[in-house]
């Protein structure tokens, strides 16, 4: 088993946005950034991510990790919207 660097509030997307506020919650943090669960969007608007932190939730929301699969994002151009960033240094599930 991988380890998963979890996703977080700023990090990148492949569509060139970055995962961003609103975030389906507001008080759980990995380097002072929130984490990214099941359904957060992208500064776009849409590409709403699919949990992939197995058994790890926030606010019973399953959380995502990088390698998180996007939905299609807002923008025409840029397909889906997976992960691109991770934190450093904590991780998640596997
Ligand atoms: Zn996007």
């Amino acid at each position: 088993m991988a380890d998963l660097p979890v996703h977080r509030e700023t990090d990148g997307r492949s569509c060139g946005a970055v995962t961003g506020i609103p975030m389906n919650q507001d008080d759980v943090f990995a380097n002072e950034l929130l984490v990214a669960s099941h359904g957060d969007i992208c500064t776009h608007g849409a590409g709403a991510l699919t949990g992939n932190a197995n058994e790890v939730y926030v606010h019973e929301i399953l959380v995502a990790g990088h390698t998180a699969s996007g939905a299609l994002c807002g923008l025409s151009h840029a397909g889906s919207a997976p992960t691109t960033e991770g934190s450093p240094d904590v991780f998640v599930g596997d």
